[in-house]
């Protein structure tokens, strides 16, 4: 067996060894250990003698390698994953949820949004996690208060409502808007509150938010992690003992942990996910300049434009200067109609809800993820009838702008 990941390791081949016999501590035999971690359906894990099986309740064995003994406690696919991610993140910790809206649920338990707790969130977070707040959290009696904290003055407005939690979201959903992750972190020190990033859009390939401050990172592993549109996962990767040991605990009392299956799928995805992320901020950039320039579009956000009003903390913050493969555009024809006859045209881009796919996907806000807004309340956060949002894929570029010019034409 060669030796698990050291720290020097770059981002990129940890990403390509995870769930390897380098990477994954797979057991030893003399007829050979595959080269890729197998899949442990197993519940139920058998030990050598009684002795061994206590010390395996503690997690560890007594060298103090992981030990199984239950599949919600804690499984070797599950293990890997969440050790990938905690490097990925430069976290202390990782652990694994059966979907995204899972993770942010235990992250938010783990930061302590219990009864009489307050919790800052940007205005504009994805819209099953405002749900959440407002479904599950408040009326356990839990204070949610939304702003616009992607203005100047985010760090004042954290200071006057001096919350226990702060929840932000790296970008913003569908308009694109980049969260100054310094700022926000620091003015969470300053208030005593655990910060908390859904950091789905970015991944630690474009940014890692432990490394500007924050206490908890989550990811929606559907989306980019996985990138093949095959799995349903999530992960919070953790800056803090004392908030991984309760999001272990959330996980397993919950029952709320991540199969198998699914688990090897995102390591499988996570081994491409630097190349894909290269490719997908790639063809975004040409799709946005692209559009910019297209009689039929009256406006283009997308951070890497210089005329987005996030660039240059876009520049400053993101990797590489790599924006993200995310963007939304205005139809000059700013009208369901002209939305629904643009997307029933497309012959490439899928329509579909969801995002970070291989392929190139388009959705409609106010009737996907800005469903239960009034048309007016849509208004009000700048999402007009004419907006679409593009989750552009890894195909050839030519093809993703032929398909958009086509379904553009009148
Ligand atoms: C999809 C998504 C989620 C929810 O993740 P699921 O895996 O669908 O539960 C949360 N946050 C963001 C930003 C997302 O895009």
């Amino acid at each position: 067996m060669k030796e698990k990941p050291t720290p020097s390791w770059t981002l990129e081949t940890l990403l390509v060894h995870g769930g390897t016999c380098q990477s994954a501590g797979q057991p030893t035999g003399d007829s050979g250990v595959p080269s890729v971690q197998p899949i442990y359906t197993s519940t139920t894990y058998v030990h050598a003698n009684a002795v061994a099986l206590d010390a395996a309740f503690s997690g560890t064995t007594a060298a103090g390698e992981a030990s199984y003994v239950y599949a919600r406690q804690g499984n070797p696919n599950a293990s890997e994953f969440e050790q990938v991610m905690a490097q990925a993140e430069a976290g202390i910790g990782a652990v694994a949820f059966g979907s995204g809206m899972a993770a942010i649920h235990a992250a938010l338990l783990a930061a302590g949004l219990a009864p009489g707790a307050k919790i800052v969130a940007a205005r504009d977070i994805y819209g099953s996690s405002i749900g959440l707040l407002r479904k599950i959290f408040a009326p356990m009696g839990v204070q949610v208060v939304l702003h616009n904290l992607h203005g100047s003055d985010a760090a004042n407005l954290i200071r006057q409502e001096e919350p226990d939690i702060i929840f932000v979201e790296s970008i913003s959903n569908p308009l694109v808007k980049v969260i100054d992750v310094d700022a926000i972190s620091a003015a969470a020190r300053e208030v005593g509150a655990v910060s908390v990033i859904d950091s789905t859009f970015t991944t630690p390939c474009l940014l890692r938010p432990i490394e500007h401050g924050f206490d908890l990172v989550v990811h929606s592993a559907t989306k980019y992690l996985g990138g093949h549109g095959d799995s349903t996962l999530g992960v919070v990767v953790s800056a803090k003992r004392v908030l991984l040991d309760q999001l272990r605990t959330t996980c397993t009392m919950l029952g709320a942990m991540a199969g198998p299956f699914e688990l090897y799928l995102v390591v499988r995805g996570l081994r491409t996910l630097s190349l894909r992320m290269q490719r997908h901020c790639a063809n975004a950039l040409q799709t946005a300049r692209f559009l910019q320039q297209h009689p039929a579009v009256e406006r283009v956000y997308y951070p890497g434009l210089p005329d987005h009003p996030q660039h240059e903390l876009a520049t400053r913050l993101l990797a590489c200067a790599q924006y993200g493969g995310l963007l939304s555009f205005e139809l000059k024809e700013q009208t369901r109609e002209a939305a629904f006859r643009f997307m029933d045209a497309l012959r490439l881009c899928l329509p579909a809800t969801t995002l970070g796919d291989t392929w190139t996907q388009v959705s409609y806000p106010p009737i996907s993820s800005h469903r239960d807004l009034t048309a007016s309340e849509r208004q009000h956060i700048g999402i007009t009838d004419g907006c679409i949002r593009l989750s552009v894929g890894i195909e050839d570029i030519n093809d993703i702008l032929a398909d958009l010019d086509q379904a553009l034409r009148p």
